[in-house]
This record gives structure tokens, C-alpha cells and sequence, in this order.
């Protein structure tokens, strides 16, 4: 039997690393509730990225969840059905009707061109998405925002590390929500964050996560328990002693993919306009109708291969079912999005991934593009 080979695989830094950790929370026996690995998580982050409040979570649906009720974000939301089903499930758990938008066929975020039309006097916010951790074109729907009054919740999951000329991109928008899931590219096991603009949001959100305590007697809305324990904290402590390296790694992988990849007809990688600020966090191919296979076909032989790519995104989060009777589901509305949800495959990259697997999986997917 041949080793499986993942679409991702963690970021796990040698366990004994780890134990001196460990052992500072036994000391401690403080397992929770803002500890001192919480508070030197949320600092060592702001550090790394350039950034002043970050507010950590349980994980990134919940920082989504609470990010949109610090806002009080009510009525429509547009977003893109491009995406994990977490981003429209944090509008569903607000009471809030989201009304998907369709992508660019470039970026694969959404379509800044398409927005202005789908807003009535019910919308309130835009939720766009730094796709594979591409950023979205963060100009255009500003100006959009602006024009309208809407707030902007980035859904920067794929987007840790990423930046443009001004620094890191998660400073945009009112709000930016990470997700540091144990397949993402700076994972704490399960866990995300709110990156908040001021100190006056970052202590809101600080509430909404614990319940709405705001001392030990008052509460002050119905919060989440989003908090972060310690052990994920310091494991993302840890992990960021390592991330640069992995960061590294992920580019390498990245090029020699394009470079084994390059030329053969109706594969197409999808490009970052961003590619020396980007994080690698993902690696989509498009297997377009000129190829040999039809995509699942493609899909089918790899992991009789033990390749384990992943279909991201496919199906469309608004082909489910709790989403499918939006007028704004409708598949004439999104035909860009339908188009590519039928032609992505996300290929394997972690920093694990040796080149020697780079090149099995691009010569297995050359051989059937070839026969
Ligand atoms: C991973 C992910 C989430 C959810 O984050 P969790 O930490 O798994 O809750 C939300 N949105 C997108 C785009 C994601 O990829």
C-alpha cells in the first residue's frame, strides 16, 4: 500500500518542542480564559503581522459569527458562493439573509463589477473572501462601501501572512476573521481570530466571546464562548517559529508545480496577482474542456494514485440545500462561479510535501493529459 498523500497535511513542529510549553500551563494551571499563553499569542501575532488588536478564537466560524454581531449586522449580506460553507453559515447564524454575488474569472474573489446591482435598502455589509489567499480587489469594494454606507467583513481564512505595499491585507475592512484550523496554513489545532481596528472593538469583541461578561456581574449581550484555550495558544506560539521556513517551503512547492505543469494543454494554474506577497496556502488547477479527462475524471485517478486532492470549491455554498431557494442561488446568476466549481481541483501543498511527490502527482495528471 502506498503512503496516502492529503491535500494538506499540519504544520506540526517537533513535539519536543512542545513540552517546555506544556509544562509553563501546568505550572500555571491556568488551562483558559485569556491566560498567559492567550495574551502572548495575541501579542507575538500583532508583532508578526504588522497589526495592533487581534482578538483570538475557539476557531474561525465563530470569530465569523461574533465578528457580524459586534456589528450588528442585520438584513442582507452579499458575499460569494465561492468559498467554505462557514462563510454563509455565519450570516444564517445572525438571522441574516446572505445574497451571493458572483466571482471574477481571474481572481476567483468576488466581482467587485457585479456587487452595485445586487444591493437594496436591506443590505448592510459586504462579506468577501481572500480566496486560496489571494487578495480581493480590496479598492473597488471600498469605494463600493463607501458610496452605500456597508460595512466590510473580510473572510480572511486562507489569508494568513498575506500582504500588499501598505503591509499585511488583513487591515482592511472593519473587520478581518482568520481561521487557524489544523489545515490552514498557521494552525493552533482549531482556533481563529478577529483582527479589530481599534481598542474600542477589540474590548467589544473581547465580551461577545465571553459570553457578554463584561465583569463578573454584568453581561451585556448573549455572546458566544468563542475563547481560545491555552494549549492552542502556545502551540501557535511555537508554530510561529517556524512559519517563515513553512512559508518558504509552500513557494518552492508552488513554483515547481508551475514550472512541471507549464505547457500542458487544457490544465491551467490559477494565477495570484499578488504572487510575491501571497501565502501558497493552496494550489487550484482548472482542468478546462480541452482536457483528455472530464475534471472528476482527473480527480478519480489521482486518488486511485493515493492522491487525496480536494474539490475546492465544488459544490457551490449556494447549491446547498439551506441556501438553494435564494433568488440570488439561482445558477443564471452565477455562472462564473458555476462554471469553475466545475472545473477546480486543489492539489497537494504543505511544508512536508517532498518534490519527488510534486513531481508524481505532475506526471501522473501530464500522462492523462497526454494519451
Ligand atoms: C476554514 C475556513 C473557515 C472556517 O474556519 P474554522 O476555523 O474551520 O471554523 C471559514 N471560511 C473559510 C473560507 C475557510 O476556509
Amino acid at each position: 500500500m502506498k503512503k496516502d498523500i492529503t491535500v494538506t497535511s499540519p504544520l506540526l513542529p517537533p513535539l519536543e518542542e512542545f513540552i517546555p510549553y506544556l509544562e509553563q500551563i501546568w505550572t500555571s494551571r491556568i488551562l483558559t480564559n485569556g491566560g498567559a499563553m492567550h495574551q502572548q499569542l495575541e501579542q507575538a501575532l500583532c508583532d508578526y503581522l504588522g497589526l495592533e488588536h487581534i482578538a483570538l478564537f475557539a476557531n474561525g466560524t465563530l470569530a465569523l459569527v461574533t465578528a457580524l454581531q459586534s456589528l450588528r449586522i442585520t438584513g442582507e449580506v452579499i458575499t460569494t458562493p465561492y468559498s467554505f460553507v462557514a462563510t454563509a453559515h455565519s450570516l444564517l447564524w445572525n438571522g441574516i439573509k446572505p445574497v451571493f454575488v458572483d466571482i471574477d474569472p481571474a481572481t476567483l474573489n468576488l466581482d467587485p463589477l457585479k456587487i452595485e446591482a445586487a444591493i437594496t435598502p436591506s443590505t448592510t455589509a459586504i462579506m468577501p473572501v481572500h480566496c486560496y489567499g489571494n487578495p480581493c480587489d480590496i479598492a473597488a469594494i471600498e469605494r463600493i462601501a463607501e458610496i452605500y454606507n456597508l460595512r466590510v467583513i473580510y473572510d480572511a481564512a486562507h489569508a494568513f501572512g498575506v500582504r500588499d505595499e501598505g503591509g499585511s491585507i488583513l487591515r482592511h475592512g472593519d473587520l478581518s476573521v482568520l481561521s487557524f484550523h489544523a489545515t490552514k496554513v498557521f494552525n493552533t489545532f482549531e482556533g481563529g481570530a478577529i483582527i479589530c481596528p481599534d481598542a474600542k472593538t477589540y474590548r467589544r469583541i473581547g465580551h461577545l466571546k465571553n459570553f457578554g461578561f463584561v465583569n463578573e456581574t454584568t453581561v451585556i449581550a448573549p455572546g458566544i464562548n468563542g475563547k481560545m484555550n491555552e494549549v492552542s495558544a502556545a502551540f501557535g506560539l511555537l508554530q510561529l517559529q517556524h512559519i517563515d521556513q513553512a512559508l518558504a517551503r509552500r513557494r518552492e512547492i508552488d513554483r515547481l508545480y508551475r514550472a512541471l505543469l507549464d505547457g500542458l494543454s487544457g490544465v491551467r494554474c490559477v494565477e495570484s496577482l499578488a504572487y510575491e506577497h501571497t501565502n501558497h496556502a493552496y494550489f487550484p488547477i482548472l482542468v478546462e474542456p480541452e482536457f483528455p479527462l472530464a475534471r472528476d475524471e482527473l480527480y478519480q485517478r489521482l486518488r486511485e494514485n493515493n492522491i487525496l486532492a480536494r474539490r475546492y470549491f465544488y459544490p457551490l455554498i449556494s447549491d446547498f440545500p439551506m441556501y438553494r431557494a435564494l433568488p440570488s442561488a439561482e445558477p443564471a446568476n452565477l455562472p462564473v462561479a458555476r462554471s469553475v466549481a466545475g472545473k477546480v481541483i486543489c492539489l497537494p501543498i504543505y511544508p512536508d510535501l517532498a518534490d519527488k511527490d510534486v513531481e508524481a502527482i505532475c506526471n501522473l495528471i501530464i500522462e492523462s493529459g497526454t494519451r
